[in-house]
């Protein structure tokens, strides 16, 4: 952190206010200038909190030279995360594919896409047993008996499982079912929910808010992690931009992005970012052009009758023959798939 005070500030000013950061338990470099001083914070800032020498009167401006986020931080832990999941890894040279509907809707359903992504080579089964809608009105997922028809998916094709959880009172039961607990887009900021998912053992997927900065999402993984749970998987699903073409706009430029600044696996959801079927191919492949550690994709038997977000949901037949492609983009990569 660099303190640069206003032109004029009195050197008994100055001098009041580096005695002040020292007792903070850090040191101070001062470089005195024609015009104005500057005082360099050396030592751990993280907790020191920028507005509380904002309010000092000859203080002109903060600038933080440190990232707020430690834990989720490349800078001290340069190597990438590897999630361990069941047999399946999430980072790493393997590039792992979630797959499956958007919503559990019936056990003839689940199991009849399940099986099909499994053909194709999905590493992991999508679903939602408790669904976040805009609409009350509309379909909110089968909730406990959706978790128990993906428990059946589980044991028919081993695939290990991955669906939301809505709410710290849901924990314990969606835990029980789930291999990876997600947290939803309109949910990244719910702290009490990431504090709590935190303190469990289950491997997260935190999917980027609506309107979420790069810093803002990495401090919702940072919350999860500072609990102890540093098995966190970050997922970029389209932000709110002035475009209304698209359902949201998918940025790209978040993979390389969270790359250089995190060590945890980033993945892409095509599907929430586009909203439409049609452009879940594209954007995977370039998903996985860039550098994404794996894709999470929707993918329904019977888009036109799905219960949720069927316009977004490509069909099994589609999803194999993306497989089949991105296995060519993951070796340009030096990946596998
Ligand atoms: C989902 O994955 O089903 C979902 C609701 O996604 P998001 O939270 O990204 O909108
Ligand atoms: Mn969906």
């Amino acid at each position: 952190m660099i303190i640069i005070m206003k032109p004029g500030a009195s050197e008994e000013a100055i001098e009041k206010l580096k005695l002040k950061v020292e007792s903070l338990g850090v040191r101070v470099s001062m470089t005195k200038g024609e015009n104005c001083t500057i005082l360099g914070l050396i030592g751990d800032t993280s907790n020191i909190e920028p507005s509380r020498f904002l309010v000092n009167e000859n203080v002109e401006k903060i600038l933080r030279v440190q990232e707020p986020f430690k834990l989720a931080n490349r800078y001290f832990h340069p190597q990438d995360t590897v999630i361990k999941v069941g047999d399946s890894t999430i980072g790493g040279n393997k590039i792992a594919v979630i797959a499956g509907p958007c919503s559990v809707e019936s056990e003839e359903q689940i199991l009849t896409i399940a099986k099909q992504v499994k053909e194709s080579g999905a590493t992991f089964l999508r679903g939602g047993a408790y669904k976040p809608r805009t609409s009350p009105y509309s379909f909110q997922g089968l909730k406990e008996d959706g978790l128990e028809l993906l428990k059946l998916a589980k044991e028919e094709t081993g695939l290990p499982v991955v669906t939301e959880v809505m709410s710290a009172a849901l924990i314990e039961k969606v835990s029980e079912y789930a291999d990876i607990l997600q947290i939803g887009a309109r949910n990244m900021q719910n702290f009490d929910l990431l504090k709590e998912v935190g303190r469990t053992n289950k491997p997260v997927l935190l999917k980027r808010g609506l309107s979420a900065t790069i810093e803002e999402f990495l401090m919702s993984a940072e919350y999860i992690m500072a609990e102890g749970n540093q098995n966190v998987i970050l997922c970029e699903r389209g932000i709110r931009t002035f475009e209304t073409y698209t359902r949201n706009t998918l940025d790209l430029s978040a993979v390389p992005a969270l790359k250089k600044l995190s060590h945890l696996p980033v993945i892409v959801d095509p599907s929430h970012a586009t909203g439409m079927w049609w452009m879940v191919e594209p954007l995977a492949k370039a998903a996985i052009a860039v550098g994404a550690d794996g894709l999470i994709i929707e993918v329904h038997n019977d888009p036109a009758n799905a219960k949720c977000d069927g316009e977004q949901s490509i069909k099994p037949e589609r999803f194999d023959s993306l497989m089949k492609s991105l296995k060519e983009i993951a070796r340009i990569n030096n990946r596998s798939l």
